[in-house]
């Protein structure tokens, strides 16, 4: 049988393709990406003609079968992403579970990935950090979402597109307004920039210079102070009158 590659394409920059990810691209019996005429740029850059069929969240769970087949056949296929990780905020998460699942070979080759790249970048502590995503667009789950990582200590790393950034910096104003944040806008392309400020600070900076709030987005957010001792043993004694109280204990 056939091995699924799973293969990190560039987030701008042509350049970043690793040459075993180009020779696997060439290699190949079959890619499937999630928009062929959006690859094909890629594999003319890189004068590769293997064919391509179409693999995305609306067709990913019916390709399952077909794929399997031609891996059962001894084909080997690449998956392929618009740009960066397949599967980070990408289609390739059902695939590549339904493939184990049938005992398959799947080898993922490392690659670009918009949010590892902004982490090494940006100077914020990087030793615990959570990967929220994308964000909800409707302004209350915003609030809920952000509500929910608000206490988290670690890094917060989020995925934005550009016409809803200035709303994301206006909820991050509202609800973690000391915070420091960093833009990481159009990495690996020409225009690529680090911002970092409170979000009020880069609100005032994109509205200085709308070019600044155009193009594509990684959001990090510093940590919440830890919790101090004593608020620590706050917690500690209303836990245990809490415990007292359901027990019956007369305090
Ligand atoms: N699979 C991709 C990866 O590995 O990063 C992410 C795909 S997701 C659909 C697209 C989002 O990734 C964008 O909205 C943006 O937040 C982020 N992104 C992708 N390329 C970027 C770049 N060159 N600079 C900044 N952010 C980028």
């Amino acid at each position: 049988p056939g091995t699924l590659y799973v293969v990190a394409t560039p987030i701008g920059n042509l350049d970043d393709l690793s040459p075993r990810a180009a020779r696997v691209l060439a290699e190949v019996s079959r890619i499937a990406a999630e928009d062929t005429r959006h690859s094909a740029r890629l594999l003319a850059h890189l004068g590769v003609s293997t064919p391509m069929l179409s693999l995305h969240e609306h067709n990913e769970a019916r390709r399952v079968d077909t794929l399997d087949a031609y891996l059962e056949a001894g084909e080997s296929i690449a998956l392929i992403s618009d740009a960066g990780t397949p599967l980070i905020c990408d289609p390739g998460f059902v695939l590549v579970r339904e493939l184990r699942v049938r005992g398959r070979h799947v080898v993922a080759l490392p690659g670009p990935c918009a949010f590892v790249t902004a982490l090494s970048g940006a100077g914020l502590p990087t030793d615990r950090f959570t990967f929220c995503g994308f964000l909800p667009a409707k302004p209350g789950p915003r609030r809920q979402a952000l509500e929910q990582w608000q206490t988290r200590e670690e890094t917060l790393v989020f995925y934005e597109s550009p016409h809803r950034i200035v709303h994301t910096l206006e909820a991050l104003r509202d609800q973690m307004s000391e915070r420091s944040v960093v833009l990481a806008r159009e990495l690996t392309k020409t225009f690529e920039t680090f911002l970092q400020g409170t979000p009020e600070a880069l609100l005032v900076q994109l509205t200085e210079d709308p070019n600044q709030a155009r193009g594509e987005f990684v959001v990090m957010v510093a940590g919440a102070p830890p919790v101090t001792q004593s608020e620590h043993q706050n917690i500690g004694a209303d836990a245990l009158m809490k415990v007292l109280l359901d027990e019956g204990v007369g305090v």
